[in-house]
């Protein structure tokens, strides 16, 4: 099974994703995580995308994709895949469908979680004492949320066209969404 978890900035994907990988033994598939680690290791790949990441801008759809498509025989493998921060554009959408066919396999879920701005803010002001990351900050989120909007937002008419996209509300409990996930996943 491979399930698509879609959603604005710290709506928690990254939070939901973890419990589908205990509960599912799904893999977690998250292109700012492999980011964050290729830049954690000083490679070429993580010193090309290091400022935009701090920035809140995305990194380009050559760049996620390769990545994604690198990743998704073993995540494959090991039970499906779960696509966290992944597709945020349409090119990336296409490619994904490109590349998920080309395997001859399926996404079978589309998984919005659905938050609202002002929660999204609160959320994020906790995080930014304490998450360590570069682009949790009043500025960089601020970023994000706009690209969210303006590039990420519309793929939702794409997925939405597809049958396969479900909506989940992000605003409750991180218990009742994982609860909520597990009812779409069984549908
Ligand atoms: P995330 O951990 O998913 O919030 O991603 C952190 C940052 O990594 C994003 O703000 C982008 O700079 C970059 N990134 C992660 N996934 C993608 C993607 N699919 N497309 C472009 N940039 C991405």
């Amino acid at each position: 099974m491979n399930v698509i978890l879609f959603g604005p900035p710290a709506a928690g994907k990254g939070t939901q994703a973890k419990r589908l990988v205990e509960a599912r033994g799904l893999v977690q598939l998250s292109t700012g995580d492999m980011l964050r680690a290729a830049i954690a290791a000083g490679t070429p790949l993580g010193r090309t995308v290091e400022a935009l990441i701090q920035r809140g801008d995305l990194v380009s759809d050559e760049i996620v994709t390769a990545l994604v498509e690198e990743s998704l025989p073993a995540a494959e493998a090991g039970g499906g895949a779960i696509f966290d921060g992944f597709p945020r554009t349409l090119p990336q959408a296409i490619a994904l469908d490109g590349i998920i066919s080309r395997r001859r396999s399926h996404i079978h879920r589309v998984l919005q979680l659905k938050v609202d701005n002002d929660v999204l803010l609160d959320r994020v002001s906790k995080r930014f004492a304490e998450s360590g990351r570069p682009d949790d900050n009043p500025v960089s989120f601020k970023v994000r949320l706009e690209i969210y909007d303006r590039q990420t937002a519309p793929l939702l008419t794409y997925y939405g066209r597809s049958g396969k996209l479900m909506e989940i509300d992000g605003m409750a409990s991180v218990d009742a969404v994982g609860a909520s996930i597990r009812r779409a996943l069984v549908s």
